[in-house]
């Protein structure tokens, strides 16, 4: 069987990471997320960092090209089947993501998670993250073990652009720019819907029976 190439959308605070690092783990994928590495280069001030950090802090996309050729040299890079998470975010980048799978783009499934915008609030202003590691949970999970990670033991905190203004420009600029990339897949019949609300082991069985 050829090796699975999933692609993640949805507005913020939809559920993508912890998504794609379920169906990572039980499918043996490879994992990306283009947003958590952007963070990843503004922590290192590496000069991409430098470049991508006004948008991020405007809730604004930054443009194609940075993340094209973020996630494209990861794409070239990976061995066997993989999950994308954020990315393609536009129809350039849906398009040229397209033109470099070439044949293999006919495999592609893209993943649309779906939920109410007063639940999409609700976790932005609950959700917690590790400094150090890949953990995120909710803001009473972070209370219960005295604000240092359970899986490290880092500091734990908020993501900077985790407040209401940048999540509605984040949802603003989704609707826009990503909503027309969930129809391109759409038209391809390359689209999965997903209902988001629920526990993320609930989500997981729905992104199972979908991608079944
Ligand atoms: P969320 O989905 O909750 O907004 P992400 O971690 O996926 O969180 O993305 C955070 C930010 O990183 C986005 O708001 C955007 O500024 C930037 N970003 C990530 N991926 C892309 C992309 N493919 N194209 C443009 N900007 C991106």
């Amino acid at each position: 069987m050829d090796a699975p190439a999933i692609v993640l959308l949805g507005p913020p605070a939809s559920g993508k990471g912890t998504q794609g690092r379920l169906l990572a783990r039980e499918e043996d994928l490879s994992y990306f997320s283009t947003g958590k590495q952007l963070r990843r280069e503004m922590k290192a001030a590496s000069p991409l960092g430098k470049e991508v950090e006004p948008y991020l802090a405007a809730g604004q996309y930054v443009p194609d090209e940075l993340v094209l050729a973020l996630a494209i040299g990861w794409i070239r890079k990976v061995k066997g089947g993989w999950v994308l998470d954020g990315f393609p975010r536009t129809l350039p980048q849906a398009e040229e993501l397209d033109r470099v799978l070439g044949v293999d783009g006919a495999r592609l499934r893209a993943l649309l998670l779906e939920g109410p915008v007063a639940e999409l609030e609700r976790r932005v202003t609950d959700r917690r993250e590790c400094t150090a590691c890949p953990w995120t949970g909710t803001r009473v999970q972070a209370e219960l073990s005295g604000g240092v990670c359970p899986t490290c033991g880092a500091t734990l905190g908020q993501r900077h652009d985790d407040d209401l203004e940048n999540f509605r420009q984040r949802l603003k600029a989704f609707e826009e720019l990503t909503l027309p990339v969930a129809s391109y897949y759409e038209q391809s019949g390359r689209l999965l819907r997903v209902w988001g609300v629920g526990s993320p082991e609930e989500v997981f069985q729905n992104v199972q029976s979908e991608l079944a």
